[in-house]
């Protein structure tokens, strides 16, 4: 049995703890295992005088021995790969099983990053013979970065990655409940040899670190991933110095189910889908509009398979879903599914909360949910699935647009018509057919609308990191 680690806070390649600190809990039994370093206004202060002499050096050293230092980090973790998904699953309650696939997730993000790094080309346009005419990408300069809770060590992983990978410094705030993943990164990077003051990670009370490091002038590009008022709340301040954002934000992903395909085998890999991360992903699919001609056979089978999905400890082998992440996570799906039951729909699976210790909550379903219902409207960001019935493909496609959020997408369908209707009218960042996958390294990934601004990943992945130069030069 892995002990969950020590947590300190990393400024200037060292190592630093905190008078204050903040409980760790495991939210299967609400034990603490940890004590959170809250970082001090002396600790940022630092933060930032390292990350500004990080900067200097980082983005003077050659993209291919950027990439040289991310894949020594990365063969550390791979090699400790073990003991990050253990205190993963501590620390977040996800199945061990899907903490060890974030670990290989996190680490695609990084090998991506680093391969893009030497790949960042600017250049040279066509003029007059006597003037040429360069574009350059530079590193933008010091990132501050926000990681939220549901994935404890890849969604710091993004961040990391395409901070260092641009050549940039990065003093990245990870998420209080679940600083683990990210602590195991700095400690990678650290033992990789990154030099003093690129990475810096810190924790605290969120609006007191993101409120005295945004309007620093040395922060050229703030990064968040979390929740959309959280992001505007952060946008607001950074437009304040005009600095730049990288705004991942919440989702309210629509499935729409056509009429000619398996219903039982959508229905199936929808469930897992759902339960994945206890349904804590800002792409999962939650508003399933499925055609009327199979609505009935995909729900029920929606439901008989929903009713199997164990719920338990991550370490446990027989555990399908673990706990949601907090009791504001609870809370807040217990007020959605109310308010669902009291505007008539009917809850057909889960819907109450088990009694005992532990933030658990069954996987439920919600079907012919009225127009008004709140779950419908707001991104639950739990295991809760609503599903509705539609007369056609255009209608699912309306009702998918009718919020401000567009993240991703899914649909179900062997018609290439419908295929590519969904792909071209729906509002999203990310549109997928007949995989509920969203999001992997090698394609960017990011919303429309409320749901963000910016990609990560892909080819796209280092552009908010960098600055494009204009270098015009006459031959005398
Ligand atoms: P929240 O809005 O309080 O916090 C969301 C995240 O933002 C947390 O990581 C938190 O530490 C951070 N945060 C909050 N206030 C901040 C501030 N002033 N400055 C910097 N960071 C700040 O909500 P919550 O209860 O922690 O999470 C629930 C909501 O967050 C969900 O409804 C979901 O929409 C969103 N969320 C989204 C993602 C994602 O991947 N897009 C991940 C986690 C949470």
């Amino acid at each position: 049995m892995t002990s969950y680690p020590k947590l300190q806070l990393y400024i200037a390649g060292q190592w630093r703890s905190s008078k204050e600190t903040i409980p760790v809990l495991n939210p299967a039994d609400e034990t603490v295992i940890g004590a959170l370093p809250v970082a001090s206004r002396a600790d940022l202060d630092d933060a930032l005088a390292a990350a500004a002499k990080g900067f200097r050096i980082w983005s003077r050293t050659a993209p291919a021995k950027r990439a040289e230092v991310i894949l020594r980090a990365v063969a550390l973790i791979k090699e400790r790969s073990e003991e990050i998904a253990r205190s993963i699953t501590m620390e977040h309650g996800k199945p061990i099983a899907q903490a060890r696939l974030e670990v290989q997730r996190g680490c695609e993000f990084f090998e991506w990053d680093a391969g893009e790094a030497v790949r960042s080309y600017g250049r040279v346009i066509p003029s007059e013979p006597d003037i040429r005419y360069i574009v350059i990408h530079q590193p933008v300069g010091t990132v501050a970065a926000f990681s939220p809770w549901n994935f404890p060590m890849s969604q710091p992983a993004r961040k990391i990655a395409g901070a260092i990978a641009s050549g940039c410094s990065i003093i990245l705030k990870a998420a209080e409940e679940t600083p683990a993943g990210a602590l195991h990164i700095a400690r990678a990077f650290h033992d990789a040899g990154l030099p003093a003051g690129v990475l810096n990670l810190v924790f605290g009370v969120p609006a007191d670190i993101s409120s005295y490091l945004i309007p620093q002038e040395q922060v050229r590009l703030v990064a968040f991933t979390g929740s959309t008022a959280v992001g505007k709340h952060l946008t607001e301040i950074a437009s304040r110095s005009v600095t730049p954002v990288l705004m991942e934000l919440g989702g309210h992903a629509p499935v729409i189910v056509c009429d000619d395909v398996d219903p039982i085998r959508a229905a199936e890999l929808s469930v897992s889908r759902k339960a994945r991360n206890s349904g804590q992903v800002c792409t999962s699919p939650t508003r399933f509009f499925v055609h009327k001609n199979i609505y009935r056979s995909f729900l029920d089978a929606f439901v008989e398979r929903a009713k199997t999905v164990r719920v338990g400890d991550g370490f446990d082998a027989n555990t399908d879903m673990g706990p949601v992440a907090n009791h504001r996570r609870v809370e807040a799906i217990e007020t959605l599914v109310e308010d669902a039951r009291d505007r008539g729909a009917q809850i057909l699976a889960g819907g109450t909360k088990p009694t005992g210790k532990g933030y658990f909550y069954p996987l439920t379903v919600a079907a012919e949910l009225p127009d008004g219902a709140r779950a419908l409207e707001v991104e639950p960001f739990g295991p809760l699935a609503l599903i509705n019935p539609v007369d056609s493909v255009e209608e699912a496609i309306e009702r998918a647009n009718a919020l401000p959020f567009g993240l991703a997408a899914y649909g179900f369908t062997h018609s290439a018509h419908n295929a590519h209707m969904l792909a071209e009218r729906i509002e999203a960042g990310n549109v997928s057919i007949n995989t509920l996958e969203a999001s992997v390294a090698e394609t960017p990934f990011g919303g429309v609308k409320e749901s963000g601004y910016g990609r990560e990943g892909g080819a796209e992945g280092l552009h908010h990191y960098m600055t494009v130069k204009n270098i015009s030069h006459r031959m005398v």
